[in-house]
C-alpha cells in the first residue's frame, strides 16, 4: 500500500488571452499563460481526474467553465498525499480570479487557480 494520494493538480496551459464566463462568479479575463487548479477528492480520485480529461461533461465546478473554453488545453495532471490547500500554496501564482474552487475552502487561499505565468507556453 502507498500513500493514499487525495490531492490532484491540474496544469492548463491558455496561448491567446481569453474571456471565460466561469459559472455564477461571472467573466473574467485570462491572459495566455499557465495555471494550475488544485482540487480533492476523498475518494476515487482516479474517476475525479478521468471527469476532468473528459470535454463531454455537464458544466458543475468552476474548473469545468475554464476546461471546457476555447483554447484551454489540460497538459499536465499531478497526484498528491498532501492536503489540497497545501499544494495550493505552494504551487504560488497569482490570483486572477478569487473565489475560483474555493467554495469549500477553509483555510483562506482566496483561489484554487492560481495564474503561473507565460514563460512556459513558449514551448
Ligand atoms: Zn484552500
Amino acid at each position: 500500500m502507498g500513500t493514499k494520494l487525495i490531492s490532484y493538480q491540474l496544469w492548463i496551459a491558455l496561448r491567446q488571452p481569453r474571456t471565460i464566463t466561469i459559472g455564477r462568479l461571472g467573466e473574467f479575463n485570462f491572459p495566455a499563460g499557465v495555471y494550475v487548479y488544485t482540487g480533492s477528492a476523498k475518494s476515487n480520485i482516479e474517476a475525479r481526474i478521468a471527469r476532468h480529461c473528459r470535454r463531454d461533461k455537464t458544466l458543475r465546478w468552476h474548473i469545468d467553465y475554464l476546461l471546457a473554453a476555447e483554447g484551454v488545453e489540460l497538459f499536465c495532471v499531478g497526484r498528491s498525499a498532501r492536503g489540497e490547500c497545501a499544494l495550493n500554496r505552494a504551487a504560488g501564482g497569482e490570483v486572477l480570479v478569487p473565489g475560483f474552487g474555493a467554495s469549500d475552502c477553509r483555510k483562506d487561499c482566496r483561489s484554487h487557480l492560481r495564474y503561473l505565468g507565460a514563460k512556459r507556453t513558449a514551448d
